[in-house]
């Protein structure tokens, strides 16, 4: 490694500040990440995150062995992905096995996981990297070029390099890309956990049972469904959420809601949503009026707009502060963790390579705005089919979901034949 080696501050410890952070420290570069939080379980999410192929390539290229093995060991596998009508009927599934007899390696699957373990995990040996209880104010840049970050105690840390990694009301954005637009879609998501208890698994039938379901019918809204079952587990980190449970988010257009959504606590959405899907299948009712009303979150649906080429220096943004989307899809996070490993070569770059850090943050930014604002549209194109409402339009999903299921059949016939099973 060469003597230029940057001190790097990061802004934000969610899942792509402290992915960064866990691959800076193990290719050796000084990290410090300043996080608003008091404490590690301060902020405490307990839903199950999506973790897809490009999310696992790159923790397991920023973590630890160890504590990848940890991951591993404490996901739950995703089942199948089914697209089902109000009343049940299939649309389309789609499984690992459809992608081929080879995809089978953890780096080539997807994994669910709970937040806050994945949290935890995440902080896993950075005691001496992160700094609890600093909330970004401002930066400036020092006469020598490097960046003073102002945090609201009063006090401040100078480094070379300063991610921006704080989420989706960046205060980093704000004053370093001010162009940067975020805008409302036109949809709201409700979500709802339904804890997996005895009762639950005795009428909770398959489908609707494991793996997860999206359930589509020609109305402006849609549910989309996820059992998280670990089964018994040993080794639970403090906060974490350990109970199995089904997690449901009801996706509208805010045009089919009453205009008083917003003042609507837990049990007023739970009716809410009840009225929309009466008539729906009594397994789909009984999910949503079933669901403990203290889990009951309404998220409206933002999405940040992409933005033009700018001129790259050591200051740079990440996840959710650059491209944050619509939830729809499940893409965020796997961005996030996609830009902190893309993020942290280039740095490494710098060290190994001596390439100057405004051009290495350019080559990260280059692929970053291409990859991420492409997921940016991407989740966007989710939801507003998602929530396509007429019945020609319903009839149309159809008919492209018999086509793809179709394909898909033929796929995996060939993937099996190739792997010599059927
Ligand atoms: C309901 C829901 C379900 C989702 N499910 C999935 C899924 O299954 N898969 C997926 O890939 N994505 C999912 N996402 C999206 C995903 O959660 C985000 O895209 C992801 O968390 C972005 O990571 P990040 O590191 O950019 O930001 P965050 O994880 O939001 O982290 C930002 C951090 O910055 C800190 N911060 C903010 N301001 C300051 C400040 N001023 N000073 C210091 N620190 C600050 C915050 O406290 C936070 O810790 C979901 C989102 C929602 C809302």
């Amino acid at each position: 490694m060469s003597s230029a080696v940057p001190h790097v501050l990061v802004i934000g410890g969610g899942i792509g500040g402290l992915c960064l952070a866990q691959g800076l420290k193990r290719a050796g570069i000084g990290v410090e990440v300043h996080e608003r939080d008091r404490s590690r379980t301060d902020r405490l999410e307990g839903y199950r995150i999506h973790i897809d192929p490009d999310g696992a390539k790159a923790l397991h290229a920023c973590l630890p062995p160890e504590v990848w093995e940890t991951f591993l060991g404490r996901t739950v596998d995703l089942g199948s992905f089914r697209f089902l009508t109000e009343n049940l009927d299939e649309l389309v599934v789609l499984d690992e096995r459809a992608r081929g007899a080879g995809a089978a390696g953890p780096l080539d699957r997807s994994h669910a996981i709970d937040r806050v373990t994945l949290r935890d995990l995440l902080l896993t040996g950075l005691d001496d990297v992160v700094r609890f209880g600093k909330k970004f104010e401002r930066y400036e840049r020092t006469e020598d070029g490097r960046i003073t970050a102002f945090f609201s105690d009063g006090t401040t840390a100078t480094g070379d390099v300063l991610v921006g990694a704080d989420g989706v009301n960046s205060p980093v954005r704000r004053q370093y890309l001010p162009q940067a637009r975020r805008v409302d879609t036109d949809a709201v998501g409700v979500g709802f956990k339904l804890p997996l208890t005895a009762e639950v698994r005795s009428w909770l039938t398959p489908p609707l049972s494991t793996g997860r379901s999206m359930i589509m019918a020609p109305v402006p809204y849609f549910l989309s469904i996820s059992v998280f079952d670990r089964g018994e587990s040993a080794d639970v980190p403090p906060g974490a959420e350990y109970e199995n449970y089904v997690g449901s988010a009801f996706v509208a257009r805010r045009d089919a809601c009453p205009p008083d959504l917003d003042d609507l606590d837990g049990p007023g959405l739970q009716r809410l949503v009840s009225r929309l899907i009466d008539g729906w299948h009594p397994h789909l009712r009984r999910l949503v009026a079933d669901s403990d009303p203290g889990s009951v979150l309404l998220v409206p649906y933002r999405t940040s707009v992409p933005l033009e080429p700018w001129e790259s220096t050591n200051i740079t943004l990440l996840g959710d502060a650059v491209h944050s989307m619509s939830p729809v899809g499940g893409l965020g996070g796997n961005t996030a963790l996609r830009d902190a490993d893309l993020l942290c070569q280039a740095l490494v770059a710098v060290c190994d390579e001596g390439t100057p850090v405004p051009a290495a943050i350019r080559e990260y930014e280059t692929g970053m705005r291409e990859y991420g604002f492409a997921a940016v549209r991407k989740a966007l194109r989710y939801q507003q089919q998602g929530l396509r409402s007429s019945r020609v339009a319903m009839a149309a999903t159809k008919v492209f979901f018999r086509t793809m299921n179709s394909l898909m059949q033929r796929r995996r016939r060939d993937a099996e034949r190739l792997a010599g099973v059927g």
